[in-house]
């Protein structure tokens, strides 16, 4: 329960609460008597409480802010962080009880009434109460229609259910907002809901439709790179093989970094127009601009050794090896190539030698607290100092064929 997540959001429910509070009156009348709010923040139960919740204890911090609520009149503030936290650590239902008490108040101004709603809805969300949030995140638009939070957490759910849609009006809404987040910003992530709907459209096989989801995914955010793939893909089903060479060419240009997502593609796409040697042509042109790309030398290399060039493959491969001595697939297609020249105990030598000062984990391990890695068990982590929290690391073997399609 004590990580990092739970105490942001322990002091992001801490903040909304004093926000709300700053702009609350200071003084109220309820039930016939006036209730001083500052109160409140004057008791010691109430600073105890604060102080608990900085140093992410949760439950002494709830016990001191019952006892601040209870001494102040229970203020409407304290309760709705107090839901919060009981939500934090899980407590769904009594989060829910919490905040729906707070809802029965006859006092309740609409600010008032909107945030205890927006607390309702994130206590749905965390229970898994799809339908009950979105309701209570629409409640708060009606109530206060530019609120920054149900809009974002609206978002979210919609994409959770894949209404990209729904996302993308939602999100169009938040960029309409004035606020610090720049237009950028919201642009690519419009661009992305753009690529979803494109998505949609290709699996109805409306190409017409998908095709203007691309584009227009690409012309919000022009680094948006699933967009030029599917755009080209879109061109490629049409039997447009150059439109589609074009669209991955410029995905290329754009984001000379991503090119590898385009590599199996294109070097089908060029051998199909009668242009193979175009393949080679670019993954030299990509070495040559950034001396570091291991992925365009193993692609080269696959692309060459496939047409009998295993030797010079492998040249490409040792130099991709030194790049990055972590990366398994090189390892894998320089024994490929290797076993199709018969082992030549010359290169095999090669190999042992470029690979027998690199930096792998002999014996990793990682701490389960903070994801600190060492090379070696530890008896306390040397990050976050607790006693042990180091477990064996393995990477699990991969289920999908995603890495050859892609690369
Ligand atoms: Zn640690």
């Amino acid at each position: 329960m004590e990580n990092p997540v739970v105490l942001l959001s322990a002091l992001l429910a801490l903040l909304a609460g004093l926000a709300i509070g700053k702009a609350w009156e200071r003084y109220k009348l309820r039930d016939g008597r006036w209730v001083d709010r500052r109160r409140a923040r004057d008791s010691p139960h109430y600073m105890l409480g604060l102080n608990f919740l900085v140093a992410n204890q949760i439950d002494p911090a709830i016990e001191e802010l019952v006892k601040a609520a209870h001494s102040a009149g229970d203020p409407l503030e304290i309760h709705m962080i107090l839901g919060n936290l009981y939500r934090e650590k899980g407590q769904v239902g009594r989060a829910i009880q919490e905040h729906q008490a707070l809802l029965q108040r006859s006092d309740l101004r609409k600010l008032e009434h909107a945030n205890v709603v927006l607390c309702l809805g994130l206590d749905y969300k965390r229970g898994g109460f799809v339908d009950r949030a979105l309701e209570a995140f629409t409640e708060v638009l009606r109530l206060d229609p530019e609120n920054q939070y149900a809009l974002s957490n609206l978002e979210k759910l919609y994409e959770e259910q894949h209404q990209w849609a729904e996302a993308y009006a939602t999100r169009q809404k938040l960029a309409a907002r004035r606020d610090q987040m720049t237009p950028v910003r919201h642009h690519e992530t419009l661009a992305y809901l753009e690529n979803e709907l494109g998505m949609e459209a290709l699996k109805r096989r409306d190409y017409a439709e998908a095709a203007r989801r691309f584009g227009a995914a690409i012309d919000l955010d022009s680094s948006n790179a699933p967009a030029y793939l599917n755009l080209g893909d879109v061109r490629y089903y049409q039997g447009d093989v150059e439109g589609a060479i074009a669209d991955w060419e410029r995905l290329i240009d754009q984001s000379p970094e991503r090119a590898y997502l385009a590599f199996s593609r294109l070097d089908g796409a060029y051998t199909k127009v009668g242009g193979a040697p175009r393949f080679a042509e670019l993954c030299r042109k990509l070495i040559a601009a950034n001396t570091q790309d291991w992925r365009a030398r193993l692609a080269l290399a696959r692309h060459l050794s496939s047409r009998g060039g295993a030797a010079e493959a492998l040249e490409l491969l040792f130099d991709a090896i030194e790049l990055n001595p972590h990366a398994l697939v090189i390892h894998q297609a320089i024994w490929q190539t290797l076993s199709s020249l018969h082992l030549p105990p010359g290169l095999v030598n090669r190999y042992v030698d470029l690979t027998r000062d690199s930096i792998f984990y002999l014996d990793p391990h990682i701490c389960v607290r903070c994801r600190y890695r060492s090379t070696e068990l530890l008896w306390q982590c040397p990050h976050c100092h607790e006693w042990n929290t180091f477990t064996e690391e393995r990477i699990a073997p991969a289920k999908d064929t995603e890495s050859t399609l892609t690369s």
